[in-house]
């Protein structure tokens, strides 16, 4: 697609030649002139407040779209393993707060084989519609059938929002149609809101490394897309009745749709840090010093039955493995209880415990971060404050036995 400028509406103010990092806008009689560097980036776009430079094409199309057709929130649910995933109810619960500021209703789409147990459950959070695709072909979660199918599901209903889990198959998924369908994809989003004034959706995720809070619309395309990893939304509370419309769809999909085939599912054999759904968690990071000290972890994790988390810092110098780091580019926890042993608190590891219900810190300099997120702070040497710590929750936990 190239970019070219809208003679009419340019003002001649210069803005995106700041914006434009290879030089390819010239300006001739007080108008911005596209030349030969143009890589095509887009960047001159999204500067001009005029709306004077856009992609060829692409203006007739936008023009030609009516918004009003859109109305909505859809959480595209997730199976796995025949368990609806949390992530998709913590979405519901987002959507349906989202949806009171919007004045639409929020739905969910199911797509899976023999639902009848699962939506019967999804009801309990009452969504305004659940949508059912319920078909054989789409037992196991693959590609080609799911982007086909929810893509004849989305263009169907309209919504105006399109929320996905950031998970294995929600990352997969998503993007895919998001290009088919010609509109954006934020990813990894932190926050979602409503723009009240403008009616679209507020998208928040880290940015340039984790240093700014971005926030991004999609004001052209609809409907409006974005992830969200799961825990990062709270999760909603189930009520005991049933509420909820059931609408069956029935995609066009074939075997053909199918290009691969799932001969066998092999298990891991190894323990599966499930930190998302840990109820407490030990953390270390860079403080732990010697990697012979990980075991004053260890025995505090045992004796509180619980998982262990990392910061990057100890994940990079290969001291413990990936699956264990919280954070912006690891895990997003929601614990009733943290404890941070050793770890500055950077924002990158705070942005994936913050929602923890209690934090205790253990840090040997009354300067460090973590201080200011810890419900109870412990400011000593972690070698010397671990077994003491221990020693006491050992005999807590046999008092109240
Ligand atoms: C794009 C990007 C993404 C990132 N993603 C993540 C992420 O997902 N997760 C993450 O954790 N980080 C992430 N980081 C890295 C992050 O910025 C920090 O560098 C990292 O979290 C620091 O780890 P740390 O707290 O273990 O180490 P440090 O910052 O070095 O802190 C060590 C702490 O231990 C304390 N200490 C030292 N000795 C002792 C002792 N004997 N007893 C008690 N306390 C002691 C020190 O006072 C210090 O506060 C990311 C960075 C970038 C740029």
């Amino acid at each position: 697609m190239k970019v070219f400028v809208i003679a009419d509406k340019c003002v001649g103010c210069k803005q995106c030649l700041r914006s434009c990092l290879y030089g390819a806008i010239d300006m001739v009689n007080n108008l911005a002139v596209i030349n030969s560097k143009c890589t095509n980036c887009g960047a001159c776009i999204g500067s001009c407040k005029f709306g004077a430079i856009a992609y060829e094409g692409v203006v007739a199309e936008k023009e030609k779209k009516d918004f009003s057709l859109h109305n909505g929130i859809m959480v595209v649910g997730e199976i796995f393993q025949g368990q609806l995933k949390h992530v998709s109810l913590e979405l519901l619960g987002k959507a349906k707060e989202l949806a009171v500021k919007l004045g639409e209703p929020a739905c969910m789409a199911l797509a899976g084989h023999k639902l009848g147990k699962i939506s019967d459950e999804v009801l309990h959070y009452a969504p305004a519609r659940l949508y059912l695709m319920d078909n054989p072909l789409l037992e196991e979660y693959q590609t080609d059938i799911y982007v086909k199918a929810m893509l004849q599901l989305i263009r169907e209903v309209k919504p105006a929002i399109v929320l996905f889990g950031a998970t294995h198959n929600g990352r997969d998924l998503a993007p895919r149609i998001a290009s088919e369908l010609y509109c954006g994809l934020t990813a990894d989003c932190t926050e979602l809101d409503i723009d009240q004034a403008e009616k679209i959706l507020l998208q928040t995720r880290p940015a340039f490394g984790g240093n700014i809070m971005a926030t991004i619309i999609s004001p052209d395309h609809r409907p409006q897309m974005a992830t969200v990893r799961p825990k990062v939304m709270k999760m909603p509370e189930r009520m005991s009745d049933k509420s909820g419309e059931v609408v069956e769809f029935t995609p066009q999909i074939g075997k053909d749709d199918i290009r691969t085939r799932i001969r066998k599912v092999v298990r891991e054999t190894t323990h599966h840090v499930n930190l998302e759904d840990a109820q407490v968690i030990v953390s270390f990071g860079r403080g732990i010093g010697d990697k012979s000290n990980i075991k004053l972890i260890e025995k505090l994790a045992e004796t509180l039955n619980a998982e262990i988390g990392a910061s990057r810092a100890v994940v990079d110098k290969g001291m413990i493995s990936k699956d264990h780091q919280v954070g912006q580019t690891g895990k997003t926890v929601r614990p009733k209880l943290y404890i941070a042993c050793g770890i500055s608190g950077a924002v990158q590891h705070l942005a994936g415990m913050t929602g923890s219900d209690v934090v205790i810190a253990v840090n040997k300099d009354p300067q460090a971060p973590i201080f200011q997120s810890a419900t109870y702070g412990i400011l000593g040497d972690l070698k010397k404050v671990l077994p003491a710590l221990t020693e006491e929750f050992k005999k807590y936990l046999k008092e109240t036995e």
